[in-house]
């Protein structure tokens, strides 16, 4: 039952619109999705984002149910001056998907996955998250790259540029995208791909939610596994300075079907690792060969020579078990600040730093999360997509999680601080995906998101978005 708003005057936008909440009536009689003000069955769950730091409260939901509510969320927005947020899977952790005041427009209900396995394709809704697709995809022995915590979107993980267990070898999510549907500013439907609309569809490849509101994707599949050699080495963090040294060679040599990142974190209380080590700092190793299991053993071999590890669980699993095993540490709730480095190698010196501030956690849940890119991520030219970011070899994502609200500023000091000192081995580059609140500053989104890309996007911007409607995300400003 919808509360009954027809007496009020909603505040719609954060820019100074009222509306009579009658206004919203026409609207609501039109949807095929809901339509849900505050305290409406619906509104608390949309708003409710991935990252606890973000607490928003739109002055109207529209929870679409197709490209037709989308169209119409899109009208309205822009003919009543609204704020206009998109909610994919809610995990961006600037939390620019609910927005205060003005109209959030909820893709969750949108939750379509159709796979062609003659084609090896899939057509993908955006409220679709990675768990969802993986299961689709696996039933035919066929994957996505995609990112590696399973309740993420694929709307925003794609539109940022989406790296994962299997990119090395397959490339960013965007790289495999074959055509997309776009809601534009002006309420039209396009179709973008090589072949119509190339500009579009070259902007949507990284450029984040800036052109418009996607209403389909199209992917490339591969045959994954069903099985995968994956797992965790874990090593006391007293020895972490010379494995990392060694780690490099292991990670230069490795095949493109072999991820190995690295975690520097207290260790959780994993059932192979012998309790004493449960709470300690640690050095964990994980792995993921993607081909055939015997090459996979191979490939990981070096790695398993390197020191004298306090507990190791590696072996073949299912891709889809692999896809979740982090999970239970990146459940929705908790508070969270991210800050991220990219790096063509892994100096001394950062390793030095990596490890120095591991050492000094803020809370339990921080953790130094280490990405191996490289292979067929970086066979892209850099004009070929949005992203810019094709020479990459590492990225850190600085994930300063906790729960007690009283060590905000704590956590958020400790991540900038490491941020900062990590700076003259880093590119100064920034994926897009991992920008917090704070770094919204149009310059940083200019210079070290999109670099060379950043004219040819913000011409773009111009032609599909000129009065910038799609203004909350890491914004593109119409030239
Ligand atoms: C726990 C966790 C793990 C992660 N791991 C990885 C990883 O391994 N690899 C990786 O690459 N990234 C990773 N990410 C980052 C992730 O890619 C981004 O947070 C991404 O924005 C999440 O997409 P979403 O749809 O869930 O988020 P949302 O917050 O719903 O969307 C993010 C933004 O995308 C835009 N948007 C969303 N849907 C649409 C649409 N249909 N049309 C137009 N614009 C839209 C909007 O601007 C929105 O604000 C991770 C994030 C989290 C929280």
């Amino acid at each position: 039952m919808a509360t009954d708003h027809s007496t009020s005057t909603l505040d719609t936008a954060a820019n100074g619109t009222f509306l009579a909440a009658e206004t919203l009536e026409p609207l609501r009689a039109q949807l095929r999705g809901s339509l849900c003000l505050s305290g409406d069955h619906g509104y608390d769950e949309a708003r409710t984002l991935w990252n606890a730091m973000i607490n928003r409260r739109p002055g109207v939901v529209i929870r679409a149910a197709g490209a037709g509510d989308v169209i119409r969320a899109v009208n309205f927005a822009r003919e009543h001056g609204l704020v206009l947020a998109i909610r994919g899977g809610g995990h961006n952790i600037a939390g620019n998907a609910a927005c205060d005041g003005g109209l959030m427009l909820d893709l969750t209900p949108m939750k379509s996955v159709h796979v062609n396995p003659e084609k090896r394709t899939v057509c993908v809704e955006p409220g679709v998250t990675l768990a969802d697709l993986d299961r689709e995809t696996q039933t035919f022995g066929l994957a996505l790259p995609v990112g590696i915590n399973s309740t993420t979107g694929i709307a925003g993980l794609t539109l940022g540029g989406g790296f994962g267990w299997i990119s090395r070898k397959y490339g960013l999510t965007i790289d495999n995208l074959l055509s997309a549907d776009v809601v534009t500013a002006d309420g039209k439907l396009v179709h973008a791909s090589d072949s119509q609309n190339p500009d579009l569809f070259w902007g949507i490849r990284g450029g984040g939610g800036n052109f418009g509101v996607i209403t389909s994707f199209e992917f490339q599949l591969h045959p994954v596994g069903t099985e995968v050699l994956a797992g965790l080495i874990i090593h006391p963090i007293a020895h972490a300075r010379e494995l990392l040294q060694q780690y490099r060679q292991i990670a230069a040599d490795a095949p493109n079907e072999l991820a190995i990142w690295y975690v520097l974190r207290q260790a959780p209380p994993l059932p192979f690792l012998p309790p004493e080590w449960h709470g300690k700092e640690i050095l964990a190793f994980a792995v993921c060969y993607n081909g055939d299991l015997k090459q996979g053993e191979k490939a990981i071999a070096p790695l398993r020579t390197l020191g004298k590890p306090v507990g190791e669980f590696v072996g073949p699993m299912p891709y889809l078990a692999w896809q979740q095993i982090l999970d239970p540490l990146l459940t929705p709730g908790a508070r969270n600040y991210w800050k991220s480095q990219s790096f063509t190698q892994l100096s001394d010196g950062a390793i030095d730093v990596l490890i120095e501030f591991a050492k000094r956690l803020p809370s339990p849940e921080c953790e130094l999360a280490f990405a191996q890119l490289g292979g067929a991520i970086n066979d892209v030219a850099v004009g070929d997509t949005a992203y810019p970011h094709r020479d990459l070899q590492f990225l850190v994502n600085i994930h300063t999680r906790w729960t007690d609200a009283a060590l905000d500023q704590k956590c958020v000091a400790w991540a900038r601080d490491l941020f900062n000192a990590l700076k003259p081995h880093a590119t100064g580059g920034v994926y897009v995906n991992f920008m917090p609140e704070d770094e919204a500053d149009p310059e940083r989104v200019r210079a070290a998101a999109y670099g060379p890309n950043y004219e040819r996007l913000a011409k773009l911007k111009t032609k599909y978005d000129p009065k910038n409607l799609f203004c909350r995300n890491q914004n593109i400003r119409p030239a």
